[in-house]
């Protein structure tokens, strides 16, 4: 199997059977977000203990590939301190924006694990505003949690 088939298959069963999908109600964190173009919607909650996400959940309706990048996005970063998230935020946004796999070392691939299915959605730029929507939405809800941190 072709990683592009691989990846495909990847969002489609991240679209059918979502991981962490769910409302959280001690979410200590919440942000939504929407993207107008493609009709996609999400929520994501946060339960933030320390600087460790201890629980991260989606709701959300809209299109495959908004919906699976949300689920993946959950899976990768549940248990990971918000630095970490932040670097894979960073990391993800430059694979969506068509890094060319030359630019991504090995290490980083490996460390990106199941995200890389989103590395295909770079060929459809009508689809990149779909698959990082939930990093845009996650990232509004951990910058209110960065500054809870900054004024302890
Ligand atoms: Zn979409």
């Amino acid at each position: 199997m072709r990683d592009n088939e691989l990846y495909q298959e990847m969002i489609l069963d991240h679209y059918k059977n979502p991981r962490n999908c769910c409302t959280m109600h001690d979410a200590t964190h919440t942000a939504s977000g929407d993207n107008p173009l493609c009709g996609d919607q999400l929520e994501i909650y946060l339960n933030i203990d320390g600087d460790i996400l201890k629980e991260i959940t989606f709701q959300g309706s809209g299109c495959a590939v908004s919906q699976a990048s949300a689920s993946l996005m959950t899976e990768h970063l549940k248990g990971r301190t918000i630095e970490e998230s932040l670097q894979v935020f960073d990391k993800v946004h430059m694979m969506l924006t068509g890094l060319h796999p030359d630019e991504i070392n090995t290490e980083d691939e490996n460390a990106m694990g199941k995200l890389n299915a989103l590395s295909g959605v770079a060929e459809f730029p009508m689809r990149v505003k779909c698959a990082s929507l939930a990093w845009h939405t996650l990232k509004s809800a951990l910058k209110e949690s960065r500054e809870n941190i900054s004024t302890e």
